[in-house]
């Protein structure tokens, strides 16, 4: 017999909710516990996901394995080629190794829990249970309510209760031990399960030789790495998170976006480990670097639950319906300039550039370009959140969607639509001296930090010609005023 964990986005064996119960079971039964990992190729294109994201998970799974082996706990890798075939396959799993007890982390998207509550009736009904379990939030979706039993549609009173719940249980941040080690006899009993390999990236999401080197480099994986980067970040920067976060020249964030995508680490530990520097345990008091970082974790959480509660955003509807009717353009030349970071605009093809170089973009840039796609080239924002997940290393599909909703104002408490950014003024304050432009846009390098935002406007034309850099692909105030029109007439006629 044996107890067994089912790893999803949840790749690290430290603070990690299910695989402690499943530990403490495995004790109480005194049987060893098991754990595996199945690849989806058929997920991976209904995800989305990107092929840099697809490399990151499966090199981390060659860490958790070594980490799990040390505990003598073995770690089973298979590859299931239909999606529809990954419950009864786990079943059968199970019934090789003779296991009744399986353990998961519950994902919320609507497909996941679909299936996941399918696979809990089935395996009652035959004599094998299945633990779902809250893990990937801080506070798990269904916790907050306002004050007439409604779910939240808005951040900051979401957000002061999201605190005041923490404040109430502050168990919630009460990080979970590392699975204890295998009884003797377990390495015998499962030697094949330790022996096994992890399979390589189904075809289409392989990566070439020269992006493997590039990006396995840019992005190490595993859970030491998660913890050793919040600790860095902890000690040396997030104390200037609240001046630095908005200026994409400089590094001021934590790039731990990838790790809490995969699960690499939680966000428990993410908040936790950041309260512990403040002077005070409130979540709202004590420096402002930390509360702010804290805040921004936070929305990481406010787009799960709003997942949870409106799960018809996983279906590629707005969260406001009314805004259902807006006549977007599918211009696929507008498009693949803003795919390949050529619009004219520096501050946008510097940002998509980073995009498709690195698998990543800062946060200020994701809103200026997805303001651009959706309001200046009035494109389908739906097309865009295709791309960033078929792009972002970090990809996942809350954060995305709702990151996309708030920027094309069709979210959950969006920017409202008539604020439409101004991607040039958005280029001089948060890149003034034009840092990040330079980083990206290269052949703009030697512009002045005047002309760099907009060479063809400010005098440096016959430059930005000569070095091959397109002038600008729509003129901002018209764009803005069609826009304005669109989702004006759009929302009139929802
Ligand atoms: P930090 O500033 O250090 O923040 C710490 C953590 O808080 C982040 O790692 C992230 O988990 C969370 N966080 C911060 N800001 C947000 C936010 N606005 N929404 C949700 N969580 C946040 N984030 C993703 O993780 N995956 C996505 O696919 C994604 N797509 C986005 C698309 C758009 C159009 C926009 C505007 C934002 C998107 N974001 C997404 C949110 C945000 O841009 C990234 O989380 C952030 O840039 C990651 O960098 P960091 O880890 O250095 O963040």
């Amino acid at each position: 017999d044996a107890v067994v964990h089912w790893f999803k986005m949840d790749l690290r064996h430290t603070d990690n909710r299910s695989l402690a119960l499943a530990s403490a079971k495995a004790k109480e039964a005194g049987v060893p516990l098991v754990c595996m990992y199945i690849v989806s190729p058929q997920d991976f294109e209904a995800h989305l996901t990107s092929p840099v994201r697809v490399d990151f998970m499966l090199r981390t799974l060659s860490v958790l394995k070594q980490d799990l082996a040390a505990l003598d706990i073995p770690l089973y890798v298979e590859t299931v080629d239909k999606r529809k075939d990954i419950p009864r396959r786990i079943f059968e799993i199970m019934e090789e190794w003779g296991s009744n007890h399986l353990f998961a982390n519950i994902e919320y998207e609507v497909d996941e829990l679909r299936r996941e509550a399918q696979m809990v009736r089935h395996f009652a009904e035959n004599n094998k249970s299945f633990e779902v379990v809250h893990d990937t939030c801080v506070v798990p979706p269904g916790e907050l309510h306002t004050g007439s039993g409604k779910q939240y549609a808005v951040y900051s009173p979401w957000y002061r209760a999201w605190m005041a719940h923490i404040h109430e249980n502050l168990d919630l941040l009460e990080l979970f031990d590392r699975p204890e080690r295998n009884p003797d006899g377990a390495r015998q009993k499962f030697q094949k399960l330790f022996d096994c390999s992890i399979p390589d990236a189904p075809e289409n999401k392989r990566l070439s030789d020269a992006e493997k080197k590039s990006l396995r480099a840019l992005w190490p994986c595993g859970e030491h790495e998660a913890m050793a980067r919040l600790e860095k970040y902890c000690d040396e920067a997030i104390g200037d998170y609240h001046n630095k976060r908005n200026i994409p020249g400089d590094d001021g964030t934590s790039r731990l976006s990838v790790h809490l995508a995969s699960g690499t680490i939680s966000s428990r530990t993410c908040v936790r480990t950041a309260r512990d520097r403040n002077k005070t345990k409130k979540l709202d008091g004590g420096h402002q670097g930390i509360q702010v970082w804290i805040s921004e974790v936070a929305w990481r959480d406010f787009y799960k639950h709003v997942l949870v509660h409106w799960p018809y955003v996983c279906m590629n509807k707005p969260f406001k319906p009314e805004y259902s009717n807006i006549q977007w353009s599918y211009d696929r030349d507008h498009f693949a300039a803003w795919c390949e970071g050529r619009t004219g605009f520096p501050i946008v093809d510097a940002a998509m550039r980073q995009l498709n170089h690195m698998g990543y973009m800062h946060n200020r840039c994701r809103m200026i370009v997805a303001s651009f796609l959706s309001k200046d080239l009035l494109i389908d924002w739906r097309m865009g959140e295709r791309y960033f997940m078929e792009h972002l290393i970090d990809g996942d599909f809350a954060s995305n969607n709702g990151g996309w909703g708030f920027s094309a104002s069709v979210g959950v408490d969006p920017q409202p639509y008539f604020r439409i950014f101004n991607p040039l003024l958005q280029s001089e304050k948060f890149d003034p001296n034009g840092d990040y432009i330079r980083k990206w846009v290269p052949e703009l390098a030697g512009l002045s930090d005047k002309e760099i935002h907009d060479p063809y406007n400010r005098g440096a034309g016959t430059k930005a010609k000569k070095v091959g850099y397109p002038k600008q692909i729509v003129e901002h105030k018209g764009a803005r005023d069609r826009a304005l029109s669109a989702y004006k007439e759009g929302i009139e006629s929802g």
